[in-house]
């Protein structure tokens, strides 16, 4: 009887299995033509300046509508697109996509792309960046590429190499995802970051009695500003967390509590009514383009 059960219970584990590799190869199938079908777009969510409420900068989060199934998270896609590799045409679809949007914005303000690992391993990235700066006309200041740690897992001189070609190219480079990965402060010294992102999982609780969270991100400020970097809070939902973080004098804010990711279109709709007011971060820009 055992034996019996065991079998069965085996056999639904993998019929389980079976279906999950199905559903993961059609999905996969179907992001191949997701961008042809037109179903990708970028979705826009500010960053707030934590001093004065003003937006500096809206970070792009891709977001695939799926004909049949509907929206589906880059929490499923994306790892399946760097797996594929399908993130290195998806990825420099978005680089050119959010350089042109950014255009239509107050001259200021920035946008903040995601580069996948995958991408930064890529030596034509920053050829790409290049190209997506110049057909739209876009000043290179307002282009900040988020990257997260894992880009250091093989730190090789191809890791130097890309960090200084863009950075010549005259783009900012954000840390993503900050304190979830090895946090080796090895990666502060060397390469040359403009902004570290505080990831959410610090943010969560932060203000609650006893939690450890907001003497994390007190020492992740104090380390940012002694290496001349802005520091963002990524995730601030609730007005308590908003408090407690503005305290902690993080210079941008991220969160639900300002806004959801929204379409270019209610982008230009909240700029055009006069609803945000803007603020420029880091240093001034060279020229006003
Ligand atoms: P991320 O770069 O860390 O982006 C921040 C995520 O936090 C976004 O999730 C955003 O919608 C979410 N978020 C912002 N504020 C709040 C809040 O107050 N509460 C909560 N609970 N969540 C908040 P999203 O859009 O689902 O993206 C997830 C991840 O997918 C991103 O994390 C990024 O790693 C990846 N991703 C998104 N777009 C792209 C892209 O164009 N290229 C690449 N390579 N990765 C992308
Ligand atoms: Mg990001
Ligand atoms: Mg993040
Ligand atoms: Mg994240």
């Amino acid at each position: 009887a055992a034996k019996g059960a065991g079998r069965g219970r085996f056999s639904f584990f993998s019929e389980k299995l079976l279906e999950a590799v199905n559903e993961r190869k059609i999905l996969e199938d179907d992001l191949r033509d997701a961008l042809d079908r037109n179903e990708i777009e970028l979705h826009y969510q500010p960053l707030v300046k934590s001093t004065t409420d003003k937006v500096s900068c809206f970070e792009a989060l891709m977001r695939w509508n799926h004909h049949e199934r509907g929206p589906i998270s880059p929490g499923i896609f994306v790892p399946i697109a760097e797996e594929t590799k399908l993130v290195l045409e998806l990825g420099t679809w978005a680089i050119r996509q959010a350089c042109h949007d950014a255009m239509s914005w107050p001259g200021k303000v920035r946008v903040a792309v995601n580069v996948s690992p995958i991408q930064f391993a890529d030596p034509n990235l920053p050829e790409i960046v290049k190209q997506a700066l110049k057909s739209s006309g876009l000043h290179p200041d307002r282009l900040e590429l988020e990257i997260t740690e894992s880009v250091f897992l093989e730190e090789t001189t191809e890791t130097e190499e890309m960090f200084a070609s863009l950075k010549r190219l005259g783009v900012r480079l954000a840390l993503d995802d900050f304190g979830t990965g090895y946090s080796s402060l090895s990666y502060l010294q060397n390469a040359p970051f403009d902004k570290i992102k505080i990831d959410q999982s610090f943010v969560r609780g932060s203000n609650k009695p006893g939690s450890r969270n907001g003497a994390i991100i007190a020492a992740i400020v104090a380390l940012a500003e002694a290496l001349k970097m802005d520091t963002t809070a990524e995730g601030i939902e609730a007005h308590d967390e908003l408090d407690w973080i503005k305290s902690l004098n993080v210079s941008q804010i991220q969160g639900y509590i300002y806004s959801k990711p929204i379409i270019q279109d209610e982008v230009l709709g909240h700029f055009g009514s006069g609803e945000w007011k803007i603020e420029p971060e880091g240093p001034a820009l060279q020229r006003d383009d």
